[in-house]
Formats: structure tokens, sequence, C-alpha cells
């Protein structure tokens, strides 16, 4: 038998209004791992939960159970039961038969039916409560009898959606540590789901990073803190430095206005993203750092300060034990091997378009003033006007396939939608120390990165206006 609980095959959700919530995604969880789903709302974590506990049939992929095709059994025959944000007791019963109610349902005999209750009772810490009414309760103690109402199941697996997102965060705090402690007791597997990178990464055996329905990254906490496998990751857990730079040599890496000495080992020119944690910058006096700035802010957060240092366009944020002062000229330096360098996957657009029939390229239905007989050599229009090779043979306009490329750099967001040669919603954001780089979803499902300085808010919809002269062509036929 596979050592494998539960494992996702190459799963895919398309709703019917064909919205995508999960693409391809891969999972395995091992028996009793604690295992968290993490990212931004509407990633498809829930999604994917639903898929696992049955109420939702995946469109593409398969689930195993044990090693066994689960894809479509109906949710009861499933050893599964869910824990959900909002606890959903019945508020005019008792404890008693709040977490009794499915053992009922079942028809089991009264004295077996105690025994569990008193039995899920003692897990929760909640011992002796039978006869109380919901409405006597706090919020965190609600939430403990939902789980105990999923575990009088005796579940081999509990799912958990945000079940601690209703509380306050002192109540969270300390929910936290008795769920991973109930966890830990019970020896169950626990599928977890949140948008909180602390959570996660104090609870968790195993994090999936989800964005957009797809697996960013699957990892142990620690895997994941140190170790990011692209920007959105490293942004989303914990603060980060991100900056854009290039390769300028074997282990030398240019940004934020200074060259590193790094461990990652890139091509020379490569594009670069790098990431640098805000413990893991030194401050030094001014002529002892690899780059210079002036302190731009700076904030006691109890243990450390958090100090905001502007350098050029850069900023960079660092947390330290010495505070400094504003304004001060300091210096800054990070060990080669804090620094974590990814190839940038991000730095140039390649937007395909079409060709009308005028033989022009087109762009969402605007006309670039650009004729396709240019792009291909020695092609020419014969006199009925079709596109012909050099030799006179006739060009199939269907097969040839042309591509934009565009700077990020060098396209421009603008609310005055009309103005943009497309338009879409951001979808994404990461603050890369002097400017914000966005990805902007059109409706033809296209992304386009964008970077701007200014703050935009997710999902705002926004034009693009790009300049026909800093779109370069390339064909594929
Ligand atoms: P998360 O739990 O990560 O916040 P969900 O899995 O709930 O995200 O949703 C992922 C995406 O799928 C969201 O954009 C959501 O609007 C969409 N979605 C969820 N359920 C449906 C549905 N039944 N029909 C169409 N779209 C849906
Ligand atoms: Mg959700």
């Amino acid at each position: 038998m596979s050592e494998n609980i539960i494992e996702l095959k190459h799963i895919s959700k398309v709703f019917e209004d064909g919205f995508q919530a999960v693409s391809d995604l891969n999972l395995e969880v091992k028996k009793g791992e604690f295992v968290t789903f993490l990212g931004p709302s509407g990633c498809g974590k829930t999604t994917t939960l639903r898929m696992i506990a049955g109420f939702e049939i995946p469109s593409e992929g398969e689930i195993l159970l044990n090693g066994k095709d689960i894809t479509k059994l109906p949710p009861n025959e499933r050893p599964v039961n869910t824990v959900f944000q909002r606890y959903a007791l019945f508020p005019h019963m008792n404890i008693y038969d709040n977490i009794s109610f499915g053992l009922k349902i079942k028809k089991m005999p009264k004295n077996v039916i105690d025994k569990k209750v008193k039995r899920v009772l003692d897990l929760v810490d909640l011992e002796g409560f039978e006869n109380r009414k919901v409405s006597t309760l706090s919020g965190g103690q609600q939430q403990r009898i939902a789980i105990a109402r999923a575990l009088v199941n005796e579940p081999e697996i509990l799912l958990l959606d945000e079940p601690l997102g209703a509380l306050d965060l002192k109540m969270r705090k300390e929910m936290q540590l008795e769920l991973k402690a109930m966890h830990d007791r019970l020896g169950i597997t626990f599928i977890y789901v949140t948008h909180d990178q602390e959570e996660a990464l104090t609870m968790s055996d195993k994090i999936l990073v989800m964005s957009e329905g797809k697996a960013q990254q699957i990892g142990t906490p620690e895997d994941i803190y140190n170790e990011p496998k692209n920007a959105f990751v490293a942004d989303f857990i914990g603060d980060s430095n991100i900056y854009n730079g290039i390769m300028t040599g074997k282990l030398k890496a240019r940004f934020a206005g200074g060259e590193f000495n790094c461990v990652d080992d890139f091509e020379e020119g490569t594009h670069i993203t790098a990431v640098v944690r805000p413990e893991d910058v030194v401050i030094t006096e001014p002529e002892k750092g690899i780059i210079q700035g002036r302190v731009d802010s700076v904030i006691f957060k109890g243990i450390h300060y958090e100090i905001t240092v502007i350098s050029g366009k850069t900023e960079t944020v660092i947390q330290t034990v010495k505070s400094a002062n504003v304004g001060d000229r300091v210096g800054m330096y990070v060990e080669p091997d804090n620094i974590h360098i990814m190839k940038a996957d991000d730095s140039i657009n390649i937007i395909p378009v079409d060709i009308n029939n005028d033989y022009k390229l087109e762009l969402n239905g605007h006309v670039i003033d650009r004729s396709v007989t240019k792009l291909i050599k020695n092609a020419k229009r014969n006199s009925d006007g079709n596109l012909v090779d050099e030799h006179g043979d006739l060009i199939d306009k269907s097969r040839l396939k042309i591509y934009a490329t565009i700077l990020p750099g060098d396209i421009e967001m603008t609310d005055n939608i009309e103005d943009g040669i497309v338009q879409g919603h951001i979808s994404n954001l990461i603050y890369k120390g002097d400017h914000y780089s966005y990805v902007i979803r059109t409706e033809m499902d296209q992304d386009f990165i964008v970077d701007d300085e200014d703050l935009w808010n997710m999902d705002d919809f926004v034009g693009l206006i790009i300049p026909k002269d800093k779109m370069k062509f390339t064909v594929k036929h």
C-alpha cells in the first residue's frame, strides 16, 4: 500500500461558467501529515479542499485515497470530515446534540454516542460541556465544538478551511497551538487551508503555496521560507526585499545599485530577481557597505526595529536590534548565502498578434502599422494581393504565428481604459524596491507584466497603453 493517504494527480477544476479555479495540481499527503494550502484569497484553496471532500468533482485528474481512485466517490463514503470557517453549529441545540447529530442519524445506540461525545469533548478540552447552550460559548470554544463534531466521526483525514479566520488574533494564536497539539495527539492527517503565512509556517509539516489555481511551491516551512522558488512565493512568505538585477560575472550580481557576491550560478547577463530577507541586511558605516542610502523610517516592533533605507530609487527594509535615526546615511551589506537569486521569468512580455486581411498586424483589434510582408525574409504580395515567398509560393496566413515582445517598463497603465490598446484586471502585484511589478489579466486570459512606480489595487480594471514603436515582432512559421 502507498504511504500517501491522499494523492492529487493533475487535478483541474473548471466551473460551469468556464472559470478555471484549479490547474494541473499535483500533491502527495502522507498519513499523519499536517499539510497546509496557503495562498491569497481566490487562488483555489477551498475548491481543492472541496474536491478532496467530494463536494466538487475535478474536471480533470485523479484523487487517490490510500492508492485507490476516489475521484467520483460521494462525500459520505470518504473517511474525511471538514471544519469550516463558519462553524455552523445549531444555535438552538445544546453541545451534546450538536456533536451527536450525525451519529443519531446513523442510528448509533445512545450509550455508544455518550462515550464518543465525552471522548471528543476531552480531546478539545471542553469536558463537561454537554448541556451548555451554543450561545453561552466564546468564539474559540464554538470552534472547538465544531472540531469535536468533525472528530466524532473518527475521520482518517480532517479538512480545515480557514477554521480560525473568525477569531481575534490572541484567540487565533492559542487555537493554532491547540490544533497542532491535537494533531500530534490524534495522529490523523490534517489538511489545513489558510491565507495567513505565519499560521502556515508555525503549524505545518508541508506547505502547498498556491496562486491562481496553480501550485507555486510544495515543501517544508523551512524550504519555502529559505528557498522560495519564485518571486511570488518570496513575496507571499514573509517580508522580503525583491530587486530586479542582472548577473555581472561568475557568482556576481548587480541589484539595488551595488554589485554583490552570491552563491547562485547563472550566466553573465541573465536578468534575475534577487530576494533578501529584512533580517539578513546588515547596516554598516556608509563606506563599509556595498550600497549606501538614507534612513527613511524607523519603527520599533517589540523585539527588533524595522528600518527603511532609500538608496537612489530603491527601498530596502531591514530588521535589526540596533536602532538608527531617520535621515542617517548608512551602508548596507548582505552575506552571499543570504542572497537568493532566481532567474527572472517575468522580464519580458511575449504576446501573440493577429494578421488582418490587409496583412497588417493587429493586437486586440487595434491595427499596428506594420505589415507582415516586412517581417518575413523575401516575402512579397503577388498581383492577386496574396502573400508569397521568394519562389512565388503562397504563404499560408493561418500557419504564421507572430509574437510581439514588449518590456514591462514600456507599458503604461491608465484608468481611462478606452485609451488602452488592451484592458484587464490587476491579478497580481509585487513590490520590487523601486517600482511595482503587476500582472494584468485581459478578458482573453492573456497576462501582461507591467512595471509601474505607482501603487494600484488588486482587481483594478485598467487600460494598457503600449507604444507601437516599443513592440518588437518575431515570426514563427
Ligand atoms: P480560495 O479558497 O483560495 O479563496 P476558492 O477555491 O474559493 O478560493 O475560489 C477560487 C476561484 O474560483 C475564485 O475566483 C472563485 O470566485 C471561483 N469559484 C469558486 N466556486 C465557484 C463556482 N461554483 N463557480 C464559479 N467560480 C467559482
Ligand atoms: Mg476559501
